[in-house]
């Protein structure tokens, strides 16, 4: 009798192990979690019960301002807004509409998000220090309207509001009240991390390092940033439902600015873009701010609760100065000491044995709407100017498809402006920049990015908090489709791992397999040059804008850029290269421009533009003996 084989066993157990493998850490940390907060109330007295119960609160808007500071890198001082916007609300709909509690707290969760998406949409587009200083205002904002309005109570607040009841239960005692808070707190916490290592958490991470680099992979940085920033007043919110429960008073003190210090102070302490280093640094002010309940009136007799502000200003200096990676970084470090710390997988066998081969294996077949030698770029009359400055003085030459164009120009000649106002970097002051067919001049990168024209950078641009895999991987950012809600369910797996593996490949085409792994930062300069290359090439360009690939470069590695030049012309890529290895772009080359001050002096055949009088003196200056010189180098390289 033979035994018919099913895949489908096989298929649920290998999903399972890639689930249990992919989120072991969060499951591990989750239960552990969950079993103290089970014990605490057996075993902690009142006191240290209030301030486990008012950490697990507290870690909220933690953990929301974690993802906006340490993720989207943008500082927020107004998270007690959005704290006190949740429980006002909240409040005021259980106490005078009566309303359920479910639909209060929801209502009070989706407040606190639709005023963070009314002022986010105006304050996304500012940058560091503007942001923080406009969230500022935006909490004294809510501070004094809740002082000043008769709805919220002015400066007594809401009263009476009444404990939840559960199932029937009634949470009237701190216990049921953590138990309460906690599967919050929790699933808070698995959507947060499930969104750190989604594609819109990368995606944030690398707008962190390079806003213009992201741009230039199709990241719609300002989208992403607002989605983040609602996403995290929501948190707030939900942390001020809870605060209104627990307290039963919701007063103008949940709107001071005292509040935003302690929670910023959670995510310091615990580790900019560390979700657990939230959780962990909520818990570690509630218990420092009980200690300096007692140390400072013992120290300073008579001291008011503005000294003990003076005391987390203190902590917060210390922090960061000793431990800038706050609670996080102390425990990576203690635990990388541990024997038993998992080290990283060898790189596979495979990709050695290719590192080996010395030539660069056939690229496959890039699929552009336009035939190749039909105009695929087309620049009319493209101009810059700063002031009296005219950085690019009305250039006007198509591309044609499947080949390589050659920019080159001497020193400040405006190359790098024309490259940036092609990728959307700037926006011209005349002209237009039209690319398959649509004008895209104006139009931010990501836009540019969308329609296949991808770059690299002269001053590089590379993700520093992630490796060189994690770089190139973020150059697959347009072919994958999961947003930011998409990622914090984790619904996304399969597309993620899809990715990585085309990731790997195209370092394994350069030959940096044995870098995967590295941190990008750690990488030689020329290395991160290629890597650059790599991360443009991840995103399948029509058309790759190559800002001096070569500058940096060995020998050896040029000739391996120059040879993965011509097989991407092979395979029907479209590239317009700036370089100063002049002999290297006559050579590449089907086309040449030549700028000089901003305007465009030659535009043909390597062999035409060579040999023109113009670039001969306008590139090599007037010495005619310097100038034959040159021209014979070149000749010689041809
Ligand atoms: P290089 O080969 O040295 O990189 P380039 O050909 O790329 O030079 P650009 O960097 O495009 O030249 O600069 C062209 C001109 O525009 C230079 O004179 C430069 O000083 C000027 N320029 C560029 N950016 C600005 C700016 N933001 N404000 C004022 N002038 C600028």
């Amino acid at each position: 009798m033979t035994h018919a084989t099913t895949p489908a066993p096989a298929g649920i157990s290998s999903r399972r192990a890639r689930f249990w493998t992919d989120n072991k850490s969060t499951l591990i940390g989750c239960g552990i979690l969950v079993a103290l907060m089970i014990v605490v109330p057996f075993t902690a007295n009142s006191s240290v019960m209030n301030i486990v119960v008012f950490a697990m609160i507290f870690a909220l808007p933690a953990i929301g301002l974690n993802l906006l500071m340490g993720l989207a890198g943008q500082v927020s001082l107004g998270q007690a807004a959005f704290f006190a916007i949740g429980a006002y609300t909240h409040a005021i709909l259980l106490t005078k509409l009566d309303l359920p509690g479910p639909v209060a707290a929801t209502v009070g969760v989706l407040a606190a998000m639709l005023v963070a998406l009314l002022v986010g949409l105006p304050l996304m587009r500012l940058r560091g220090h503007y942001l923080a200083l406009a969230t500022l205002g935006l909490g004294f904002i809510v501070m004094i309207g809740v002082r000043e309005w008769d709805v919220t109570g002015r400066t007594t607040g809401i009263y009476g509001i009444s404990r939840p009841t559960v199932f029937g239960v009634p949470i009237d005692n701190s216990g049921f009240f953590l138990w309460f808070v906690t599967p919050f707190v929790v699933i808070g916490l698995i959507l947060a991390l499930n969104l750190t290592r989604s594609r819109a958490g990368r995606a944030l991470s690398a707008v962190n390092d390079s806003e213009l680099a992201a741009e230039s992979l199709g990241v719609n940085t300002y989208a992403l940033r607002l989605k983040v920033f609602v996403l995290s007043a929501g948190f707030a919110g939900l942390g001020g439902v809870f605060y209104a429960y627990q307290v039963a008073i919701v007063s103008p003190t949940t709107a001071e600015f005292h509040l935003s210090v302690s929670i910023l102070l959670m995510v310091v302490i615990g580790g900019l873009g560390s979700v657990w280093g939230a959780v962990a640094g909520a818990f570690l002010v509630q218990f420092l701010g009980e200690g300096m309940r007692d140390v400072i009136p013992a120290i300073f007799p008579g001291a008011t609760g503005e000294v003990q502000l003076l005391g987390y200003g203190i902590v917060l200096i210390l922090v960061i100065l000793l431990l800038p990676g706050g609670l996080h970084q102390a425990a990576t470090t203690l635990w990388q000491k541990l024997p038993f710390a998992g080290k990283r997988p060898p790189v596979d066998a495979h990709a050695h044995a290719a590192e080996d081969d010395t030539t660069i294996p056939l690229l496959p077949a890039v699929s552009t709407p336009v035939a190749a030698g039909e105009p695929i770029l087309v620049l009319e009359g493209l101009t810059k100017r700063y002031g009296g400055v005219v950085a690019v003085n009305d250039v006007s030459l198509t591309v044609p498809a499947g080949s390589i164009l050659g920019l080159i120009g001497p020193n400040g000649a405006g190359k790098t402006t024309c490259f940036n106002m092609i990728s959307g970097a700037l926006a011209p002051t005349e002209g237009t920049v039209t690319f398959l067919g649509q004008v895209i001049s104006g139009r931010k990168p990501h836009v540019a990015a969308a329609h296949g024209l991808t770059r690299t950078f002269q001053n590089l641009q590379v993700f520093s908090s992630t490796d060189v895999v994690g770089n190139v991987y973020m150059g697959r950012y347009r072919k994958g489709s999961a947003g930011v809600l998409r990622g914090m369910l984790g619904l996304q797996s399969g597309e993620q791992s899809a990715h990585r593996a085309a990731a790997y490949e195209i370092l394994q085409s350069m030959r940096l397999t044995d870098a995967a792994d590295d941190s990008a930062s750690d990488l030689s300069f020329g290395k991160q040059r290629i890597m650059e290359v790599c991360r443009a090439l991840a995103a399948e360009p029509a058309l790759l804008l190559l800002d001096e690939p070569m500058a940096g470069l060995s020998s050896t590695e040029r000739e391996v850029m120059a040879e993965l030049l011509r097989r991407l012309r092979a395979s029907g890529l479209t590239i317009v290269l700036v370089e100063h290895d002049v002999a290297q772009v006559m050579s590449l080359a089907d086309h040449v421009a030549v700028l000089d001050d901003g305007v465009l002096i030659a535009h043909g055949d390597p062999e035409s533009v060579r040999n023109d009088p113009a670039v001969v003196v306008a590139y090599l200056g007037t010495d005619l003996d310097e100038a034959e010189a040159e021209l014979t180098e070149l000749e010689e390289h041809a």
